[in-house]
């Protein structure tokens, strides 16, 4: 008897250890289990996280969620407004297609797990779409896990299988990772927008460059015919113009020119035809140099050589209108390999501008000075300062194309060194068009237009002094 009761409680005590060792063994086995989830669901999550690929992602979604829950079937839905538009399926016969666009409202299950936004477990045969057949059977598992981005449900991932239903835990793997998809899906689709809306500017950028490219090309031709018209009525006004001049110097020989009330109306053909004539050497010069047949003859040159005539030309006009016109420094610049009579012709319609635009009793100022015009190369600049009206700065950079005049043109006086004597609008795309001949540079500084206080006007010249003998 007592024997008996010994060999009882060994028995019993092996019976609790094996009881021990088999809890033991199937803690570790579901501890091994949980972490090889995790780990599936981590692996999921990260293969997610790096496709942008809006078209391969739903395909991906269900590929990777092959690996955390096995299931026979699947299908994931996107939603678009009021339906559900499948997007990628796998384990469904060869050629099944599935349906367009499913309306939430007409599916049950579908509208249920889209308003509650949770998963819903249900028998396949509940849920239309995914009728019985094929090898499955009415009662076979189906669950349904909303797509969850921003707290708005943008789709949903259904599955299904045959052998066994889903677990708790199941649900719970296959919910998450619908989350993980669900931000990857919207990740991919900002970011197809983006490159959608990218691609979009880009094509209306090149479409503008293209538009602007067409509007160049059509200035450039409309450009060029204006400079054909300015050079050929230039020559074609040019023989009458030679005509008149040399009958007006025939009558002069005539006893009857001697007579005091013909000579004015003779002196005012001469005077007439000279300014005609300036005016048609302007246009050829421009016509030359928009067709680049300036014909350049460089020599060294001395600036105030250059400068000094044309003022010793104006002072008559000065002293009359009480201008006082000061040089400085151009006598210390050094020479310059330049076309005399280019340069001569550019600081004359320069000066003639200080004239015609600065008041009775103004002054004018032309200074020169060696400059640095870049960190290794000097030039000589030279500046044509006046106490005259000014220049607006939406004016500063026109004024140089040829015609371009500012204020009203019939305003202007006639007389070409009066105040605001009349001008052909030429002189200073003459003077730019010289000064780049010269590779150099030319541009004003005014600060502003105002006829009552005259804040006067500054135009640079800059000569490059690469070609100083
Ligand atoms: P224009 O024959 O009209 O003088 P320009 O090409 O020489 O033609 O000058 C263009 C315009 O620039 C002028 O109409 C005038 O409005 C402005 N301008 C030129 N020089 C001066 C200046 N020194 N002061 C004020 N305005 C000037």
């Amino acid at each position: 008897m007592y024997a008996i009761r010994v060999d009882q409680l060994a028995l019993q005590t092996l019976a609790d250890q094996i009881a021990i060792a088999l809890r033991n063994a199937q803690l570790y086995q579901s501890e091994q289990q949980r972490r090889r989830l995790a780990e599936a669901l981590e692996r999921a999550g990260r293969a997610l996280a790096s496709n942008l690929d809006l078209r391969e992602m739903p395909g991906r979604v269900l590929e990777q969620l092959a690996a955390v829950v096995p299931y026979d079937r699947s299908q994931l839905l996107l939603r678009q407004d009021e339906e559900l538009l499948l997007m990628a399926w796998r384990g469904f016969p060869a050629g099944w297609q599935g349906e367009g666009g499913i309306a939430i409202a007409g599916h049950d299950v579908y509208r249920r797990i889209v308003e509650e936004g949770r998963p819903i477990l249900a028998d396949v045969a509940r849920v239309s779409g995914w009728a019985p057949g094929d090898g499955f059977a009415a009662e076979d598992s189906w669950l349904g896990a909303p797509l969850i981005a921003k707290d708005r449900v943008i789709g949903l991932i259904g599955l299904c299988r045959r052998e066994s239903a889903f677990t708790p835990e199941e649900v719970t793997l296959a919910s998450t990772l619908a989350g993980q998809a669900a931000v990857a899906l919207e990740n991919a689709r900002l970011y197809d927008e983006t490159a959608r809306f990218g691609g979009m500017m880009e094509r209306v950028v090149e479409e503008r460059v293209r538009e602007l490219h067409e509007a160049i090309d059509l200035l450039e031709r409309l450009d060029k015919t204006k400079s054909k018209f300015i050079e050929v009525a230039a020559h074609e006004l040019r023989t009458p113009l030679t005509l008149v001049k040399g009958y007006g110097d025939m009558l002069k020989v005539y006893p009857l020119a001697q007579d005091p009330e013909i000579q004015p109306l003779i002196q005012g053909i001469a005077a007439g035809s000279n300014r005609l004539n300036e005016i048609l050497t302007s246009m050829l010069d421009v016509a030359k140099i928009d067709s680049q047949t300036l014909n350049m003859r460089r020599a060294p040159v001395k600036l105030l050589k250059v400068i000094e005539p044309i003022v010793s030309g104006f002072r008559p006009v000065l002293e009359e209108r009480r201008l006082t016109l000061t040089l400085r420094g151009l006598d210390d610049t050094p020479l310059l390999m330049a076309d005399t009579a280019l340069l001569h012709k550019a600081f004359w319609h320069l000066i003639v501008n200080a004239i015609k635009y600065t008041p009775d009793g103004g002054a004018i100022t032309i200074r020169g000075r060696v400059v640095a015009s870049s960190p290794d190369e000097s030039a000589v600049e030279v500046v044509v300062s006046d106490t005259g009206i000014g220049i607006a700065p939406e004016h500063q950079k026109l004024i140089f194309e040829k015609f371009y005049q500012t204020g009203e043109v019939s305003l202007h006086s006639s007389g070409r060194t009066k105040f605001k004597g009349g001008g052909s609008g030429l002189g200073l795309s003459i003077v730019r068009g010289i000064v780049q001949a010269h590779d150099g540079k030319i541009w004003v500084e005014s600060p502003g237009y105002d006829e009552a206080l005259c804040p006067g006007s500054h135009f640079h010249v800059l000569l490059p002094l690469a070609f100083t003998v």
